[in-house]
């Protein structure tokens, strides 16, 4: 799609305006696509009457709620990057994103779960914060443009112009503002959409945060472009509410990472799914058992899996409702419409022999502009024919299908054997009393690194020793691969995209096992 956000948004009010667009439940809100292009055009206005600019930078930071829509179209509209800001930050990363990005104005909630917001946006002695539910968010609606500025505006916009800093995970490290342009998205939402066969009749239930690009762009874009409605069943992810909400509303689609997923499963019996059809599990690696309840206990038989990064818009490969089951629930997919993957080996950059694992990389339409503010991490992501580096280890097999086969940092090299953590959690993951698994490396005098496995055991299982660990392990997985150390925990280490953080876990475990001194 060659337009703005904007355009795209007027031309969805001008074919499905009586439709609905947006429930927000616990709100008890709801919006037609005629309503949702007034309402973001008032606001896009009230933001011209505050000042703001042409590439401004203006920063959300609250949890999922109609609002967080509203505001990610009115600034699309006026041509302001939109910088999102993950809910769970504290004072430092507060301070970090709105410093490094720049910003001019926040837009924020006052509280979410026991954090007070507005409390460290005073700490941080940051002046234009605007709060929702406060005599701050009705001042900055009191005033309005005429809606002459706003067309006028419209008129300076092009669709390759930077609308969007979404700061990466930090799964591994400190996040990165991958900087989106309107063209970036909304075909990466778009090319989504379509790919789930989407149409006006489809309800998207979205428990996923709308500050990353699962439920943005994947989320609000991929159905906004096809007339499909986005149903909000809670500000932040609640299992039940969830379920709740898409029985009530009669929910097509849903979306979650894994451990959404599992949580749903547990619940899922007392729900009406019936409405569902499809969705999307993404974001980490999706255990296939997993895939498989899905599609039979939660009705959801087009499930989808997606692969993807922040810096790609995000989503790279998908699978296809006609896959058969095999390559929906073991394999990510194939490339989206439009977008290249090459597999190289990660030193010498050339392709690597069908099957073989080497570092995804990817070109087309969905690479962002590049890192905000960071050109030699831009440079060392992004190289001179436009290739993104993801920093993934993957296989391709001849038709095209991807797996994912870790992080290149995750990889373990024990006594110069790669080992790929997934396989071992796919093998363990089959044990009847395990409920959830990671492996991670761990330092080693002889070795140089060694497996440990963190488990989370069923409910009534009793803790697995690591003696019976390698006993289940002993003929069936290589030697070098069996876990020499086992923990079990209740949960592990999360972002709050729900990502596993194996930096904290191997942090941990050093000082769990007591490793400091050989990790120095
Ligand atoms: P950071 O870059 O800050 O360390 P991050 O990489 O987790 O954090 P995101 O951009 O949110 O930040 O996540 C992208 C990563 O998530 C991918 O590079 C990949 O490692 C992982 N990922 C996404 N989808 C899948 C999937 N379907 N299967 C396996 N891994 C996935
Ligand atoms: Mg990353």
């Amino acid at each position: 799609l060659g337009e703005t956000i904007g355009d795209n948004l007027e031309r969805a009010a001008a074919r499905f305006g009586d439709r609905e667009a947006l429930v927000d439940v616990p709100a008890g809100r709801r919006w037609t696509y005629a309503r949702l292009n007034a309402d973001v055009d008032d606001l896009a206005r009230s933001l011209l009457a505050r000042g703001v600019r042409k590439g401004d930078r203006v920063g959300i930071w609250a949890p999922n709620r109609a609002e967080w829509v509203l505001v990610q179209y009115a600034t699309a509209k006026i041509g302001a990057i939109l910088v999102n800001v993950n809910p769970a930050y504290r004072t430092h990363e507060l301070r970090y994103v709105v410093e490094q990005s720049g910003m001019t104005l926040l837009i924020s909630a006052l509280t979410h779960k026991s954090s007070d917001y507005r409390a460290m946006v005073t700490e941080i002695g940051f002046a234009g914060a605007v709060f929702f539910d406060d005599p701050s968010w009705d001042a900055l609606l009191a005033e309005r443009a005429p809606a002459a500025d706003l067309e006028a505006r419209k008129a300076e916009l092009s669709f390759d112009d930077p609308i969007n800093i979404q700061y990466t995970s930090g799964t591994t490290g400190f996040p990165k503002g991958a900087t989106l342009s309107h063209h970036n998205i909304l075909n990466n939402g778009y090319f989504t959409g379509e790919l789930l066969h989407y149409t006006e009749a489809d309800r998207v239930c979205l428990p996923v945060p709308f500050y990353h690009c699962f439920g943005m762009v994947m989320g609000n874009l991929g159905a906004a472009s096809h007339g499909s409605c986005v149903v909000i069943p809670s500000p932040g992810f609640d299992a039940e509410a969830t379920l709740r909400a898409v029985q009530q509303e009669r929910c097509t689609s849903l979306y979650g990472v894994p451990t959404m997923f599992i949580a749903e499963l547990a619940v899922a019996a007392a729900y009406d799914l019936s409405s569902l059809r499809t969705g999307i599990m993404a974001g980490s690696p999706c255990p296939v058992e997993v895939m498989k309840r899905v599609v039979g206990e939660m009705n959801m038989r087009e499930v989808a899996i997606c692969y993807g990064m922040t810096e790609t818009s995000p989503v790279s490969t998908m699978t296809r409702a006609d896959d058969d089951l095999a390559r929906r629930t073991e394999t990510v997919g194939r490339a989206m419409p439009h977008v290249e993957i090459k597999i190289v080996h990660p030193d010498t950059r050339l392709p690597v022999r069908r099957g073989e694992p080497g570092e995804l990389c990817t070109r087309g339409y969905s690479v962002m502009l590049g890192y905000w503010d960071e050109p030699d991490r831009t440079a060392e992501a992004i190289d001179e024919a436009r290739w993104m580096r993801t920093g993934d280890l993957a296989t391709m097999d001849e038709d095209g299908y991807v797996n994912v086969v870790g992080r290149i940092k995750d990889m373990i090299i024990r006594g110069g054997e790669n080992i790929y953590p997934r396989e071992i959690e796919e093998f363990l993951y089959a044990h009847p009393d395990i409920a959830d698994v990671q492996v991670i490396g761990v330092p080693d005098e002889k070795y140089g690194e060694e497996v440990m496995a963190w488990v989370v055991m069923r409910p009534g299982a009793e803790p697995l020793t690591a003696e019976q660990v390698r006993e289940h392990c002993a003929g069936r997985l290589a030697h070098y691969k069996i876990p020499r150390y086992v923990h079990v925990v209740d949960a592990f280490p999360l972002t709050v995209t729900g990502k596993i953080r194996k930096v904290e876990m191997r942090e941990r475990s050093v000082d769990l096992l007591g490793l400091r001194a050989a990790a120095e």
